[in-house]
């Protein structure tokens, strides 16, 4: 692992040569490192933009869910049959959902050794519950911050193995070969530097992990953290091919400290009202769409394990007829919308909550949990304790304030494709974590979380059996790297000339706006159709427009042209799941026009149209968008004779497609 200097267009650029750059310091990248590091591949470096920053550090909600095979009680359980739940969630490939099963224990057990507090009972049994689109009780969780305890660790033991970390380090650029067939090496500009002229730094690697995360930086509407942004479109612009970008998650989730209100900030059954932007004329504005208390507080109720916005769940009141409602009194009628936890929801001025009222189902559970209590607050606290503290500990008191709320971009299913060790179609790039897209339409809660432990895990093997190499040589790296770290540093050189530019966040705030409003819970072609032409516009002007005064706004310039890249593609391949037909599904409601109707009675997708039933690819040729419809690939049939797997396990013959 050398560090040179080299000099371009009179930038002073520090080179690394390394076999393995492990991009972001999420818990998918982090386990990366760590597994790599334990396979034998000392030759490795982190680099992030913030470490400690991202999803896994910083989100989380009542009860952080990580699923994983069934390892307790006496319903059985199979590897085959987590497989099988996994693709059931449609436009997953059998053969990663096979992978994602079938490398759960091995993950979950890892994350337990290091320390992580998943509970169990006196004979060691992992209890579980039901968790969303999940037909086992396969869910588990360390409490609110699952994702933050397994960052803690897995940071633990990266800084135990001693494993290096370029800490303010943000990738900009992924360096390719000529062909653009594989990956080189990457750009990043160490945000720590004052001087731009020295704040480059050139990867020179065999092999890079991204880890960046989710797309948090395109919608304005958002639970990801503020110190998640995302990187996606490096990995567009070098190449590497998208699939189901269409499948993001949505729910209800507080916007001033951003957090999921699912599990028990819903069982609690708060009351639901809405003001004007000044804060006055506050309605309760569920009642007018349910005919009685019990159904409402029973959609309520349900919202708790039926988190995210799903359109076959809004019709007979089902709970996601209130996404749908909050979504309206935020979007159509500008007004805000909260949860008081003070009071109990009314019904008219006649009508009065008591917990006679409610559905059997809804007080058996409150009543089996102790929690059947006469105001939210009460339910809330005997609920879930935690769940009251974390917002106290964030300067919110549900005991006396009401808590703002909006239907809030959470995940992205869908991101980069890539084969079953997790290498993408650009060679030597390995997506993990969320910005891989191994998921489909559908995911049971927390398989997001497994797929990011299995896939850096599976990704860190096959790089430690084949791709273990020395890095190039730095003058042959540099002879195919040259021109394109030149058209980057042009870039620079560009903005830096303009300096700082107003046009930076109005373009920042556009991209959000554009993805909140036509890429959200409500999709209409017309209007997608409008955002993608003003996505493209944006695109191909936006370099000549923007402008930086310092090495973090250079920073700051490069991540916003990501982010537009990166708005323009997932808004094309919105408009055209919708162009070929696609319906309601997932997360979204496909409607046509204003008409209300459509949006209470959703027309459905039956996957039996090709674009709902094949994965829709997307990716960047030759400066052009491509687009192509794939089957999906069935659960692959294995031969298990132990003889056979045990002489190819030898002999490394188990290592390939
Ligand atoms: C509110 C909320 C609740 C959730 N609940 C659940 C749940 O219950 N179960 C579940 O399975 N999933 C859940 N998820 C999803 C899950 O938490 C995330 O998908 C997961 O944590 C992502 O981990 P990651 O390692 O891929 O990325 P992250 O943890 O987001 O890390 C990304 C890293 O990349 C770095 N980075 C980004 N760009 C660059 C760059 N250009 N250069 C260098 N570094 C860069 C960032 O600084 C960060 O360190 C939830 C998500 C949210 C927002």
């Amino acid at each position: 692992m050398e560090n040179e200097i080299i000099k371009i267009e009179g930038f002073d650029i520090s080179c690394y040569g390394v076999n393995t750059l492990v991009v972001g310091s999420g818990a998918a990248a982090l386990n990366a490192a760590v597994s790599l590091h334990s396979f034998g591949q000392k030759d490795l470096i982190i680099a992030t933009s913030q470490w400690g920053g991202g999803t896994s550090n910083n989100a989380g909600s009542d009860k952080q869910t990580y699923y994983k095979l069934s390892l307790s009680g006496e319903k059985p359980d199979s590897v085959l049959e987590m497989a099988q739940d996994l693709f059931n969630g449609k436009c997953m490939h059998g053969d990663i959902a096979l992978c994602e099963a079938q490398g759960s224990v091995l993950a979950f057990m890892n994350l337990v050794r290091l320390g992580v507090p998943f509970p169990y009972d006196k004979y060691g049994a992992f209890a579980g519950y039901k968790t969303d689109h999940d037909p086992r009780s396969r869910a588990t969780s360390a409490g609110p911050y699952t994702s933050k305890k397994m960052f803690e660790a897995l940071a633990r033991e990266v800084k135990k193995q001693k494993i290096r970390i370029l800490n303010h380090h943000q990738i900009i650029s992924l360096i390719t070969d000529r062909n653009r067939s594989r990956v080189t090496g990457a750009l990043a500009i160490n945000t720590r530097i004052k001087d731009p002229k020295n704040a480059f730094v050139l990867f020179n690697a065999e092999n890079i992990i991204l880890g960046t995360g989710g797309p948090a930086g395109i919608y304005e509407t958002s639970v990801y953290p503020l110190s998640q942004n995302g990187s996606i479109g490096i990995a567009f612009k070098a190449g590497a091919t998208g699939q189901n970008l269409t499948e993001s998650q949505f729910g209800i989730a507080s916007v001033k400290f951003r957090w999921n209100l699912s599990g028990s900030y819903q069982q609690a059954i708060p009351r639901y009202f809405s003001t004007d932007k000044k804060g006055n004329d506050a309605r309760e504005f569920l009642n007018e769409y349910f005919p009685d208390i019990k159904t409402l507080t029973k959609a309520i109720f349900l919202k708790g394990y039926q988190w995210p916005f799903d359109p076959k769940k809004i019709t007979g009141y089902g709970s996601s007829l209130i996404d749908l409602l909050v979504f309206r009194e935020i979007t159509d009628k500008g007004r805000n919308v909260y949860l008081d936890y003070t009071k109990n929801p009314s019904f008219g001025n006649s009508v009065t909550f008591t917990l006679k009222k409610l559905d059997s189902e809804v007080s058996k559970y409150l009543s089996n949990s102790g929690a059947l209590k006469n105001s939210p607050l009460e339910r809330l606290l005997a609920l879930n304790a935690p769940a009251f503290s974390l917002y106290k500990e964030h300067g919110i008191d549900l005991s006396s304030e009401p808590l703002q709320i909006a239907v809030c971009a959470q995940h992205n299913n869908g991101g980069l494709k890539a084969n079953i060790w997790w290498e993408s179609d650009l060679r030597h790039l390995f997506p993990v974590g969320e910005v891989n897209g191994s998921h489909g339409v559908c995911r049971p809660g927390g398989s997001a979380l497994n797929s990011g432990q299995v896939g850096s895990y599976r990704a860190a093997k096959y790089i430690s059996k084949l791709y273990n190499q020395q890095p190039t040589d730095t003058k042959v790296f540099m002879q195919e790297a040259k021109e394109q770290i030149a058209s980057e540093l042009a870039l620079a050189k560009k903005w830096l000339t303009s300096g700082t530019s107003g046009r930076n966040r109005k373009y920042s705030f556009e991209i959000k706006k554009r993805m909140s409003e036509a890429g959200g819970i409500i999709r209409d072609l017309k209007k997608v159709t409008a955002a993608s032409s003003a996505a493209g516009v944006m695109l191909k002007h936006i370099n000549d427009n923007i402008g930086a005064g310092s090495v973090k706004e250079l920073a700051e310039s490069y991540l916003l042209t990501d982010n537009c890249l990166t708005h323009y593609i997932y808004l094309d391949a919105i408009k055209t799941y919708l162009e070929k037909g696609g319906r309601s599904r997932g997360s979204y409601l496909v409607i046509k026009g204003e008409n209300s109707r459509q949006a209470f009675k959703p027309d459905l997708c039956r996957y039996d149209r090709d674009i709902e039933n094949d994965i829709l690819e997307i990716g960047i040729r030759n400066g052009k968008i491509f687009r192509k419809l794939v089957n999906v690939r069935e659960l692959p049939k294995q031969d298990l004779w132990f003889e056979k797997v045990w002489k190819d396990y030898m002999e490394d013959n188990y290592i390939g497609c």
